[in-house]
């Protein structure tokens, strides 16, 4: 069989987002089913929606490589060593890394910037949970194309896990870039090793032919690839396009 994917890292813009208000609210302190967001706060969320819709720049950079070795805490691809708590109870056996950075971009954080300058503090808040509520959403869309570009081969994708969330230490986001380096889509690390801008996830997922992926349903079943032929489940309404 062919060689599945290149090794070289890719560069994708134009990429679409879906800005979920449950999400929005959620990174608001609202809890969804608890919660019953205010018609003032929902007019506030449509008015930071509008105005985030015409600051962000969706854009990825995505680069597969082939796992030289993997043991309980340890994944190595292209002579970088990253090492992910439970990485192999987590993804099982795999065969291929995929390392991808996403952005929005900065523009929406200096605009949150300059309200916080203002004074305008509601619009502050919302307009920043809308640009989270967006990278979360280009994340997804990614690890999806990640997914749709890997399960013609016969490889399941495994769900994404990222540098600082749950055990994977943050420090880890060095060993990430060495592999996807972020310049390309003007993402940097600082010496905390936070991403600039603000609003970028860096991420990490994996393929295998034995790979762990029995949360497929549930990834399915919000994927973006309407039409994706491997589709195990219906999608429902949080499929945006
Ligand atoms: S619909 Fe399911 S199998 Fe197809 S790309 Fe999305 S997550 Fe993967």
């Amino acid at each position: 069989m062919a060689q599945p994917f290149s090794t070289d890292p890719q560069v994708l813009t134009g990429l679409p987002v879906a800005i979920d208000p449950d999400e929005v609210l959620r990174f608001q302190g609202y809890k969804k089913a608890v919660d019953t967001p205010s018609p003032e706060v929902l007019a506030l969320f449509d008015e930071a929606l509008a105005l985030g819709r015409t600051l962000i720049a969706p854009r990825a950079v995505v680069r597969w490589l082939r796992v030289s070795r993997a043991d309980s805490d340890i994944i190595e691809a292209g002579g970088v060593v990253l090492t992910i708590p439970g990485v192999d109870r987590l993804w099982g056996p795999v065969e291929w890394l995929a390392a991808a950075v996403c952005t929005i971009g900065d523009e929406l954080e200096r605009r949150v910037a300059e309200l916080w300058g203002a004074r305008e503090l509601p619009l502050a808040a919302m307009l920043d949970s809308v640009g989270s509520g967006a990278v979360e959403s280009l994340a997804e869309y990614v690890n999806d194309l990640l997914c749709q570009r890997a399960i013609p081969f016969g490889l399941p994708v495994t769900n994404r896990v990222s540098p600082g969330y749950g055990h994977w230490d943050v420090s880890e986001q060095k060993a990430l870039f060495a592999i996807c380096p972020g310049d390309s889509i003007g993402v940097g690390l600082n010496e905390a090793c936070f991403m600039t801008p603000v609003k970028s996830i860096s991420l990490l997922a994996a393929a295998g032919a034995r790979a762990r992926v029995d949360h497929y349903f549930s990834q399915c079943a919000r994927c973006w690839m309407r039409d994706c032929a491997y589709r195990r489940t219906p999608a429902t309404r949080t499929v945006h396009r």
